[in-house]
Protein backbone atom coordinates (compact mmCIF):
# COMPACT_ATOMS: atom_id res chain seq x y z
CA UNK A 1 0.00 0.00 0.00
CA UNK A 2 1.09 3.45 -0.90
CA UNK A 3 1.76 5.31 2.83
CA UNK A 4 3.41 8.33 1.31
CA UNK A 5 2.25 12.04 2.99
CA UNK A 6 1.79 15.04 0.54
CA UNK A 7 5.19 16.42 -1.75
CA UNK A 8 4.33 19.85 -0.77
CA UNK A 9 1.74 21.58 1.59
CA UNK A 10 -2.21 22.55 -0.69
CA UNK A 11 -5.12 24.30 0.55
CA UNK A 12 -7.77 22.34 1.15
CA UNK A 13 -6.72 19.22 2.04
CA UNK A 14 -8.38 19.51 5.73
CA UNK A 15 -12.02 20.16 3.93
CA UNK A 16 -14.51 17.57 4.67
CA UNK A 17 -17.31 15.84 2.93
CA UNK A 18 -20.49 15.29 4.11
CA UNK A 19 -21.26 11.33 3.08
CA UNK A 20 -25.06 9.92 2.84
CA UNK A 21 -24.50 8.08 5.44
CA UNK A 22 -24.07 10.86 7.57
CA UNK A 23 -21.28 11.10 8.46
CA UNK A 24 -17.98 13.45 7.48
CA UNK A 25 -14.75 12.25 6.13
CA UNK A 26 -11.87 14.01 4.64
CA UNK A 27 -11.96 15.35 1.30
CA UNK A 28 -9.69 12.80 -1.37
CA UNK A 29 -9.08 14.95 -3.94
CA UNK A 30 -7.66 12.74 -6.88
CA UNK A 31 -9.47 14.98 -9.38
CA UNK A 32 -5.94 17.34 -9.50
CA UNK A 33 -5.50 17.28 -13.80
CA UNK A 34 -8.52 19.01 -13.82
CA UNK A 35 -7.48 21.93 -11.36
CA UNK A 36 -5.00 21.44 -8.75
CA UNK A 37 -5.04 22.93 -5.04
CA UNK A 38 -3.48 25.83 -4.73
CA UNK A 39 0.37 25.56 -3.08
CA UNK A 40 0.08 26.84 0.56
CA UNK A 41 3.49 28.78 -0.64
CA UNK A 42 0.92 30.24 -3.71
CA UNK A 43 -1.92 31.14 -1.37
CA UNK A 44 0.89 33.25 1.41
CA UNK A 45 1.73 34.47 -1.96
CA UNK A 46 -1.15 35.82 -2.50
CA UNK A 47 -2.68 37.48 0.50
CA UNK A 48 1.10 39.24 0.90
CA UNK A 49 0.14 40.77 -2.67
CA UNK A 50 -3.18 41.50 -2.45
CA UNK A 51 -2.79 44.40 -0.88
CA UNK A 52 -0.60 45.87 -3.60
CA UNK A 53 -2.00 45.88 -6.57
CA UNK A 54 -2.81 48.68 -9.12
CA UNK A 55 -2.81 49.73 -12.55
CA UNK A 56 0.47 48.42 -14.12
CA UNK A 57 2.48 49.74 -16.85
CA UNK A 58 1.22 53.08 -16.99
CA UNK A 59 0.17 54.52 -13.41
CA UNK A 60 3.05 56.61 -12.03
CA UNK A 61 1.81 56.01 -8.39
CA UNK A 62 4.01 53.61 -6.28
CA UNK A 63 1.72 51.11 -6.35
CA UNK A 64 1.62 51.20 -10.08
CA UNK A 65 5.37 51.19 -9.98
CA UNK A 66 5.37 48.17 -7.65
CA UNK A 67 2.49 46.09 -9.47
CA UNK A 68 3.80 47.01 -12.63
CA UNK A 69 7.58 45.12 -11.14
CA UNK A 70 5.78 42.28 -9.84
CA UNK A 71 3.95 41.37 -13.23
CA UNK A 72 7.17 41.58 -15.21
CA UNK A 73 9.24 39.76 -12.41
CA UNK A 74 6.22 37.07 -12.55
CA UNK A 75 6.83 36.90 -16.55
CA UNK A 76 10.14 36.26 -15.66
CA UNK A 77 9.26 33.87 -13.44
CA UNK A 78 7.17 31.81 -14.81
CA UNK A 79 9.39 32.09 -18.24
CA UNK A 80 12.25 30.75 -16.30
CA UNK A 81 10.38 27.69 -15.29
CA UNK A 82 9.81 26.16 -18.60
CA UNK A 83 13.80 27.08 -19.15
CA UNK A 84 12.64 29.90 -21.77
CA UNK A 85 15.56 30.77 -23.97
CA UNK A 86 17.11 34.31 -24.13
CA UNK A 87 14.92 35.51 -26.98
CA UNK A 88 12.04 33.91 -25.77
CA UNK A 89 8.94 35.53 -25.22
CA UNK A 90 6.40 34.92 -22.09
CA UNK A 91 2.91 35.47 -23.11
CA UNK A 92 0.44 35.72 -20.01
CA UNK A 93 -2.70 34.23 -20.75
CA UNK A 94 -6.00 32.98 -19.07
CA UNK A 95 -4.98 29.60 -19.53
CA UNK A 96 -3.88 26.65 -22.17
CA UNK A 97 -6.67 26.98 -24.14
CA UNK A 98 -6.15 30.85 -25.11
CA UNK A 99 -2.57 30.00 -25.70
CA UNK A 100 -3.55 27.43 -28.48
CA UNK A 101 -5.77 30.21 -29.76
CA UNK A 102 -3.43 33.00 -29.32
CA UNK A 103 -0.73 30.48 -31.38
CA UNK A 104 -3.59 30.03 -33.94
CA UNK A 105 -3.28 33.51 -34.98
CA UNK A 106 0.08 33.42 -35.11
CA UNK A 107 1.26 30.38 -37.09
CA UNK A 108 2.62 31.69 -40.83
CA UNK A 109 0.79 31.70 -44.36
CA UNK A 110 2.80 29.18 -46.97
CA UNK A 111 4.57 30.21 -49.34
CA UNK A 112 1.63 30.08 -51.30
CA UNK A 113 -0.28 32.31 -49.32
CA UNK A 114 -2.57 29.75 -48.01
CA UNK A 115 -3.00 29.49 -44.61
CA UNK A 116 -0.33 27.72 -42.46
CA UNK A 117 -0.89 24.04 -41.70
CA UNK A 118 -0.52 22.38 -38.09
CA UNK A 119 -0.60 18.77 -37.74
CA UNK A 120 -1.80 17.21 -34.43
CA UNK A 121 -2.86 13.63 -33.58
CA UNK A 122 -6.31 12.78 -32.41
CA UNK A 123 -5.17 11.84 -29.06
CA UNK A 124 -5.23 15.71 -28.50
CA UNK A 125 -7.45 17.55 -26.11
CA UNK A 126 -10.02 19.49 -27.34
CA UNK A 127 -7.68 22.99 -26.32
CA UNK A 128 -5.36 21.31 -28.79
CA UNK A 129 -7.54 20.19 -31.80
CA UNK A 130 -10.69 22.78 -32.23
CA UNK A 131 -8.14 26.66 -32.21
CA UNK A 132 -6.15 24.58 -35.08
CA UNK A 133 -9.37 24.24 -37.44
CA UNK A 134 -9.46 27.79 -37.68
CA UNK A 135 -13.11 28.26 -36.36
CA UNK A 136 -12.22 30.69 -34.02
CA UNK A 137 -10.84 33.39 -36.99
CA UNK A 138 -7.26 32.01 -37.12
CA UNK A 139 -6.02 31.18 -40.48
CA UNK A 140 -4.45 27.82 -40.47
CA UNK A 141 -5.07 24.65 -41.44
CA UNK A 142 -5.49 21.44 -39.54
CA UNK A 143 -4.99 18.22 -40.21
CA UNK A 144 -4.79 14.99 -37.55
CA UNK A 145 -3.46 12.00 -37.38
CA UNK A 146 -4.30 8.95 -35.93
CA UNK A 147 -1.90 7.77 -33.19
CA UNK A 148 -0.90 4.13 -33.75
CA UNK A 149 -0.85 1.78 -30.89
CA UNK A 150 3.13 2.21 -30.46
CA UNK A 151 4.91 5.01 -29.45
CA UNK A 152 7.18 4.15 -32.49
CA UNK A 153 4.41 4.22 -34.80
CA UNK A 154 2.95 6.91 -34.18
CA UNK A 155 6.10 8.76 -34.72
CA UNK A 156 6.33 7.13 -37.98
CA UNK A 157 2.96 8.50 -39.04
CA UNK A 158 3.48 11.71 -37.91
CA UNK A 159 7.21 11.35 -39.81
CA UNK A 160 5.31 9.63 -42.99
CA UNK A 161 2.87 12.66 -43.20
CA UNK A 162 5.46 15.75 -42.46
CA UNK A 163 7.38 14.23 -45.51
CA UNK A 164 4.33 13.50 -47.74
CA UNK A 165 3.17 17.46 -47.23
CA UNK A 166 6.91 18.16 -48.09
CA UNK A 167 7.27 16.48 -51.30
CA UNK A 168 3.75 17.74 -52.52
CA UNK A 169 5.06 21.34 -52.05
CA UNK A 170 2.65 21.75 -49.22
CA UNK A 171 4.94 21.55 -45.93
CA UNK A 172 3.55 21.44 -42.34
CA UNK A 173 4.75 25.41 -40.14
CA UNK A 174 3.63 23.22 -36.77
CA UNK A 175 3.36 20.14 -35.24
CA UNK A 176 0.80 20.48 -32.07
CA UNK A 177 1.11 17.68 -29.57
CA UNK A 178 0.58 16.98 -25.73
CA UNK A 179 3.29 16.75 -23.10
CA UNK A 180 1.65 14.27 -21.90
CA UNK A 181 -2.07 12.96 -21.90
CA UNK A 182 -4.51 14.22 -19.91
CA UNK A 183 -6.75 10.88 -20.32
CA UNK A 184 -3.76 8.33 -19.73
CA UNK A 185 -1.01 10.30 -18.47
CA UNK A 186 0.92 9.02 -21.26
CA UNK A 187 4.30 11.19 -23.05
CA UNK A 188 5.57 10.35 -26.86
CA UNK A 189 9.31 11.79 -25.97
CA UNK A 190 10.13 15.12 -27.11
CA UNK A 191 13.33 14.71 -28.26
CA UNK A 192 12.17 12.97 -30.97
CA UNK A 193 9.33 15.06 -31.57
CA UNK A 194 11.50 18.16 -31.90
CA UNK A 195 13.57 16.03 -34.12
CA UNK A 196 10.45 15.16 -36.93
CA UNK A 197 9.43 18.24 -36.63
CA UNK A 198 12.15 20.14 -37.11
CA UNK A 199 13.65 17.60 -40.15
CA UNK A 200 10.47 18.64 -41.51
CA UNK A 201 11.20 22.46 -41.23
CA UNK A 202 8.15 22.73 -38.98
CA UNK A 203 8.17 24.32 -35.50
CA UNK A 204 6.95 22.22 -32.34
CA UNK A 205 4.06 23.47 -29.99
CA UNK A 206 3.81 20.98 -26.61
CA UNK A 207 0.35 20.99 -24.96
CA UNK A 208 1.98 21.07 -21.52
CA UNK A 209 -1.35 21.97 -19.43
CA UNK A 210 -0.67 17.92 -18.09
CA UNK A 211 3.01 18.08 -18.01
CA UNK A 212 4.78 21.21 -16.64
CA UNK A 213 2.67 20.21 -13.15
CA UNK A 214 4.69 16.47 -13.10
CA UNK A 215 7.94 17.39 -14.54
CA UNK A 216 10.63 19.47 -15.02
CA UNK A 217 10.30 20.90 -18.66
CA UNK A 218 12.65 23.23 -20.55
CA UNK A 219 12.18 24.59 -23.67
CA UNK A 220 15.87 25.89 -23.87
CA UNK A 221 17.56 21.92 -22.96
CA UNK A 222 14.49 19.94 -25.39
CA UNK A 223 14.45 22.49 -28.41
CA UNK A 224 10.74 22.93 -28.23
CA UNK A 225 9.86 26.06 -30.06
CA UNK A 226 6.56 26.70 -27.79
CA UNK A 227 4.67 25.61 -25.18
CA UNK A 228 1.77 26.42 -23.07
CA UNK A 229 0.16 25.60 -19.43
CA UNK A 230 -2.65 26.25 -16.78
CA UNK A 231 -2.04 28.23 -13.34
CA UNK A 232 -5.02 26.31 -12.31
CA UNK A 233 -3.33 22.70 -12.75
CA UNK A 234 -0.19 24.01 -11.59
CA UNK A 235 -1.08 24.51 -7.92
CA UNK A 236 -2.13 28.22 -8.59
CA UNK A 237 -5.94 29.49 -8.51
CA UNK A 238 -7.71 30.29 -11.65
CA UNK A 239 -7.48 33.16 -14.71
CA UNK A 240 -3.77 32.72 -15.68
CA UNK A 241 -1.77 30.95 -17.67
CA UNK A 242 1.43 31.33 -20.42
CA UNK A 243 2.38 30.57 -24.00
CA UNK A 244 6.26 31.09 -24.10
CA UNK A 245 8.47 29.89 -27.15
CA UNK A 246 9.71 31.68 -30.22
CA UNK A 247 9.55 35.58 -30.79
CA UNK A 248 9.37 35.95 -34.32
CA UNK A 249 5.67 34.22 -35.36
CA UNK A 250 4.43 35.82 -31.71
CA UNK A 251 5.40 39.66 -33.02
CA UNK A 252 4.06 38.98 -36.89
CA UNK A 253 1.24 37.39 -35.42
CA UNK A 254 -2.49 38.74 -35.55
CA UNK A 255 -2.65 40.89 -31.68
CA UNK A 256 -4.73 38.31 -29.86
CA UNK A 257 -7.36 40.70 -28.47
CA UNK A 258 -7.63 44.39 -29.87
CA UNK A 259 -7.43 46.92 -27.16
CA UNK A 260 -5.15 48.99 -25.09
CA UNK A 261 -1.88 48.43 -23.86
CA UNK A 262 -1.26 46.01 -27.37
CA UNK A 263 -0.61 49.44 -29.59
CA UNK A 264 1.90 51.61 -29.68
CA UNK A 265 0.07 54.46 -31.74
CA UNK A 266 -3.93 54.35 -32.88
CA UNK A 267 -5.37 57.32 -34.84
CA UNK A 268 -8.38 57.23 -36.15
CA UNK A 269 -7.68 54.93 -39.15
CA UNK A 270 -5.12 52.88 -38.25
CA UNK A 271 -3.24 51.48 -35.90
CA UNK A 272 0.48 50.42 -35.32
CA UNK A 273 0.75 47.14 -32.66
CA UNK A 274 3.22 46.71 -30.26
CA UNK A 275 5.89 43.52 -30.48
CA UNK A 276 4.97 40.65 -28.57
CA UNK A 277 4.10 40.07 -25.16
CA UNK A 278 2.17 43.21 -25.25
CA UNK A 279 0.71 42.97 -28.60
CA UNK A 280 -1.36 40.26 -27.47
CA UNK A 281 -1.99 40.95 -23.60
CA UNK A 282 -4.24 43.79 -24.43
CA UNK A 283 -6.20 45.09 -21.27
CA UNK A 284 -6.03 45.52 -17.99
CA UNK A 285 -3.52 41.78 -17.31
CA UNK A 286 -4.23 39.97 -14.21
CA UNK A 287 -1.24 40.97 -12.00
CA UNK A 288 -2.47 38.75 -9.32
CA UNK A 289 -3.05 35.54 -11.43
CA UNK A 290 0.41 36.43 -12.64
CA UNK A 291 1.79 36.61 -9.34
CA UNK A 292 0.41 33.03 -8.01
CA UNK A 293 1.25 31.47 -11.02
CA UNK A 294 4.68 32.69 -10.85
CA UNK A 295 5.14 31.58 -7.28
CA UNK A 296 3.96 28.19 -8.26
CA UNK A 297 6.44 28.05 -10.52
CA UNK A 298 9.16 28.70 -8.11
CA UNK A 299 8.40 26.51 -5.28
CA UNK A 300 7.65 23.59 -8.19
CA UNK A 301 10.87 24.73 -9.47
CA UNK A 302 12.88 24.68 -6.64
CA UNK A 303 11.99 20.91 -5.88
CA UNK A 304 14.51 18.42 -6.27
CA UNK A 305 13.06 17.25 -9.93
CA UNK A 306 13.43 13.59 -8.95
CA UNK A 307 11.80 13.65 -6.09
CA UNK A 308 8.88 15.05 -7.99
CA UNK A 309 9.22 12.05 -10.27
CA UNK A 310 9.29 9.78 -7.41
CA UNK A 311 6.17 11.20 -5.55
CA UNK A 312 4.12 10.65 -8.73
CA UNK A 313 5.24 7.36 -9.74
CA UNK A 314 5.10 5.58 -6.74
CA UNK A 315 1.79 6.61 -6.24
CA UNK A 316 0.49 6.11 -10.34
CA UNK A 317 2.15 2.31 -9.87
CA UNK A 318 0.33 2.04 -6.66
CA UNK A 319 -3.11 3.35 -8.10
CA UNK A 320 -2.59 1.25 -11.42
CA UNK A 321 -1.67 -2.24 -10.07
CA UNK A 322 -4.36 -1.69 -7.30
CA UNK A 323 -6.90 -0.89 -10.56
CA UNK A 324 -5.84 -3.81 -12.32
CA UNK A 325 -6.25 -6.14 -9.37
CA UNK A 326 -10.15 -4.85 -8.38
CA UNK A 327 -12.29 -7.28 -10.77
CA UNK A 328 -13.94 -5.78 -14.08
CA UNK A 329 -11.69 -3.08 -13.77
CA UNK A 330 -9.88 -1.63 -16.96
CA UNK A 331 -7.25 1.02 -17.25
CA UNK A 332 -7.09 2.37 -20.54
CA UNK A 333 -3.79 3.39 -22.67
CA UNK A 334 -3.00 4.79 -26.10
CA UNK A 335 0.35 3.56 -26.35
CA UNK A 336 1.34 -0.15 -25.32
CA UNK A 337 4.81 0.96 -24.58
CA UNK A 338 4.56 4.80 -23.21
CA UNK A 339 7.50 5.71 -20.94
CA UNK A 340 7.48 7.48 -17.73
CA UNK A 341 3.82 8.58 -17.66
CA UNK A 342 2.52 11.22 -15.54
CA UNK A 343 0.23 10.40 -12.53
CA UNK A 344 -3.17 10.54 -14.29
CA UNK A 345 -5.22 7.11 -15.06
CA UNK A 346 -8.27 6.36 -17.15
CA UNK A 347 -10.24 3.35 -16.29
CA UNK A 348 -13.96 1.94 -16.29
CA UNK A 349 -15.33 -0.55 -14.62
CA UNK A 350 -17.63 -3.32 -16.36
CA UNK A 351 -20.75 -2.70 -16.82
CA UNK A 352 -21.33 0.25 -15.10
CA UNK A 353 -22.06 3.87 -16.05
CA UNK A 354 -18.94 5.98 -15.49
CA UNK A 355 -21.24 8.60 -14.20
CA UNK A 356 -23.39 6.22 -11.13
CA UNK A 357 -19.16 5.40 -10.54
CA UNK A 358 -18.07 8.58 -9.53
CA UNK A 359 -21.24 9.90 -8.11
CA UNK A 360 -20.62 6.78 -5.73
CA UNK A 361 -17.21 7.67 -4.95
CA UNK A 362 -18.27 10.76 -3.65
CA UNK A 363 -21.56 10.32 -1.82
CA UNK A 364 -20.34 7.38 -0.20
CA UNK A 365 -16.47 7.94 0.31
CA UNK A 366 -15.86 11.67 -0.37
CA UNK A 367 -13.34 10.69 -3.10
CA UNK A 368 -12.81 13.03 -5.73
CA UNK A 369 -12.53 12.13 -9.37
CA UNK A 370 -14.08 12.74 -12.99
CA UNK A 371 -15.99 11.23 -15.24
CA UNK A 372 -16.69 11.71 -18.83
CA UNK A 373 -15.11 12.12 -21.98
CA UNK A 374 -12.12 14.78 -20.64
CA UNK A 375 -12.62 16.56 -23.31
CA UNK A 376 -10.95 14.52 -25.66
CA UNK A 377 -14.14 13.22 -27.90
CA UNK A 378 -12.29 11.56 -30.70
CA UNK A 379 -9.46 9.96 -28.45
CA UNK A 380 -12.51 8.39 -26.48
CA UNK A 381 -14.57 7.09 -29.00
CA UNK A 382 -11.75 5.52 -31.01
CA UNK A 383 -10.72 3.82 -27.68
CA UNK A 384 -13.92 2.56 -27.53
CA UNK A 385 -15.43 4.67 -24.91
CA UNK A 386 -17.52 6.95 -26.43
CA UNK A 387 -19.90 6.67 -23.25
CA UNK A 388 -16.92 7.89 -20.88
CA UNK A 389 -14.85 6.62 -18.49
CA UNK A 390 -13.48 7.50 -15.13
CA UNK A 391 -10.67 9.41 -13.78
CA UNK A 392 -8.59 9.51 -10.74
CA UNK A 393 -5.11 12.06 -10.99
CA UNK A 394 -2.76 12.66 -8.11
CA UNK A 395 0.18 15.56 -7.58
CA UNK A 396 2.37 16.99 -5.61
CA UNK A 397 -0.72 17.07 -2.82
CA UNK A 398 -1.70 13.86 -2.96
CA UNK A 399 -0.93 11.13 -0.24
CA UNK A 400 -0.75 7.83 -0.57
CA UNK A 401 -3.41 6.96 1.55
CA UNK A 402 -6.13 8.97 -0.76
CA UNK A 403 -4.99 6.50 -3.32
CA UNK A 404 -5.88 3.54 -1.10
CA UNK A 405 -8.98 4.89 0.19
CA UNK A 406 -10.14 4.92 -3.59
CA UNK A 407 -9.13 1.38 -4.52
CA UNK A 408 -10.75 0.28 -1.16
CA UNK A 409 -14.12 2.18 -2.39
CA UNK A 410 -13.40 0.29 -5.61
CA UNK A 411 -13.29 -2.78 -3.79
CA UNK A 412 -16.65 -2.27 -2.33
CA UNK A 413 -18.38 -1.28 -5.42
CA UNK A 414 -17.71 -4.27 -7.47
CA UNK A 415 -18.29 -6.69 -4.56
CA UNK A 416 -21.50 -5.15 -2.54
CA UNK A 417 -22.49 -2.27 -4.83
CA UNK A 418 -23.29 0.84 -3.37
CA UNK A 419 -25.81 1.25 -0.33
CA UNK A 420 -27.66 4.66 -1.40
CA UNK A 421 -30.25 4.87 -4.16
CA UNK A 422 -28.68 6.88 -7.35
CA UNK A 423 -30.89 8.17 -9.83
CA UNK A 424 -29.64 10.37 -13.90
CA UNK A 425 -31.03 14.02 -12.88
CA UNK A 426 -30.33 16.24 -15.57
CA UNK A 427 -27.86 14.44 -17.07
CA UNK A 428 -25.79 13.92 -13.98
CA UNK A 429 -25.72 10.74 -11.15
CA UNK A 430 -27.11 11.92 -8.16
CA UNK A 431 -28.20 10.04 -4.53
N1 LIG B 1 -4.62 20.45 -22.61
C1 LIG B 1 -4.65 19.48 -21.70
C2 LIG B 1 -3.74 18.31 -21.89
C3 LIG B 1 -5.50 19.60 -20.61
O1 LIG B 1 -5.53 18.63 -19.68
C4 LIG B 1 -6.33 20.72 -20.49
C5 LIG B 1 -7.32 20.86 -19.34
N2 LIG B 1 -8.08 19.71 -19.09
C6 LIG B 1 -6.24 21.71 -21.45
C7 LIG B 1 -5.38 21.54 -22.50
C8 LIG B 1 -7.05 22.96 -21.38
O2 LIG B 1 -6.69 23.68 -20.25
P1 LIG B 1 -7.55 24.91 -19.79
O3 LIG B 1 -8.93 24.40 -19.53
O4 LIG B 1 -6.89 25.37 -18.55
O5 LIG B 1 -7.51 25.90 -20.88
Amino acid sequence: PATAGPLLPVVGSDTLVPLVDGRSVPYANLDVAASAPALRSVADRVAEVLPLYASVHRGAGYLSQVSTALYEASRQGIGAFVGARADDVTVVVRNTTDATNLLAGCVPAAASGAPGRVLVLDTEHHANLLPWRGVSGAAVRATTVQAAPSVAATLDALRGELAGARSAGDPYALVAVTGASNVTGESLPVAELVALAHDAGARLFLDGAQLVPHRRFSLAASGVDYVAFSGHKTYAPYGAGALVGRRDWLDAGTPYLAGGGAVRNVTVDDVVWQTAPARHEAGSPNVLGAVALAAACGTLGALDPEALVEHERALRERLVAGLEAVPGVRVVRVWEDAVDPVGVVTFSVDDHDPGLVAAYLSAEHGIGVRDGRFCAHPLLRRLGHAAGAIRASVGVGTAGEEVERLLAALETFVTDGPSARYAVVDGLWVV
